[in-house]
């Protein structure tokens, strides 16, 4: 697959092992679209017949220096799990779900790696997430066959208000978790067959260069395979839409250390990259 897809300045694009970018629109001839929305939906296979003409492409640009947004800004679905790691139920006084703990983050709260958050109260949270990129159709897929229903992965910041989270009881998760711009993603989705091991990635948060997640993927208590078969099993999965995993242990709520304007937030993910997303009033 070799895919490493990405959205340059609103544009359709794929990385390259060197870290240039090249448009989609213009790599193709004109084949899969600009839109990075509407490039993602065209699926892995497309995508991967794309990545196959990298070689004979002169990029347009280095990554690193790029403007780069969400990959994929308006997923049909964005589903999210809760209580997905066991240190972070143990320090949220809450037992290990039995099945899946499944919320939405409203589309509308998407943005990219490197945007602002703009806190909208003094109880806003982060969460350093895994982030799924559904690349094919999927329904009823068994979980061994879950990985060829991925595109691919990337960073994922599930921003949270706690008070709005907890201001109705039973809590409720997903109009906290879906604020406008409470969803960083990025830098780059990256296909599965990229990584050593997908099921085992390093990730960690920093708040202003102070380590406060810190744990591994292979620590998740349902795992990829087994989410893509659970939501499958329920309802159909498109290409492009998104599931954030859950986060690790260490979350503001746990030590009532709530976000700030000003603060800088660092969110890493082996194989995948960093995103630096700063708080603003
Ligand atoms: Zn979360």
């Amino acid at each position: 697959m070799n895919i490493r897809f990405a959205n340059v300045g609103g544009r359709a694009a794929l990385v390259d092992p060197d870290g240039g970018w090249h448009d989609l629109e213009r790599l193709t001839g004109g084949d899969l679209a600009a839109d990075p929305t509407t490039a993602v939906r065209s699926g892995t296979d497309a995508l991967a017949t794309a990545a196959g003409l990298l070689g004979s492409s002169t990029a347009d640009g280095s990554f690193r220096d790029a403007r780069i947004g969400p990959p994929v800004p308006e997923p049909r679905s964005c589903f999210a799990i809760g209580l997905n790691y066991g240190s972070h139920a143990a320090e949220s006084g809450m037992d290990v779900p039995t099945v899946p703990v499944v919320f939405t983050k409203f589309p509308s709260c998407l943005v990219g790696p490197t945007d602002d958050v703009s806190l909208a109260s003094t109880a806003a949270d982060y969460e350093v997430e895994l982030v799924v990129v559904v690349g094919r159709t999927a329904r009823n897929v068994p979980a061994e066959r879950a990985w060829d229903h991925v595109l691919g992965l990337t960073v994922g910041q599930d921003v949270s208000d706690r008070a709005l989270q907890f201001a109705a009881q039973p809590a409720h998760f997903d109009l906290g978790k879906s604020r406008d711009t409470y969803g960083p993603i990025g830098p780059v989705v990256v296909s599965p067959d990229l990584f050593d091991d997908p099921d085992d990635l390093e990730l960690w948060c920093e708040v202003n260069d102070e380590r406060r997640q810190h744990d591994r993927t292979s620590s998740l208590l349902v795992d990829v395979p087994h989410l893509v078969a659970y939501l499958s099993s329920i309802l159909t999965l498109h290409p492009g839409d998104l599931i954030f995993t859950g986060t690790p242990d260490g979350v503001g709520a746990a030590t009532l250390r709530f976000l700030e304007p000003g603060d800088r937030v660092t969110s890493y993910i082996e194989g995948i990259g960093t995103m630096h997303n700063t708080c603003v009033a």
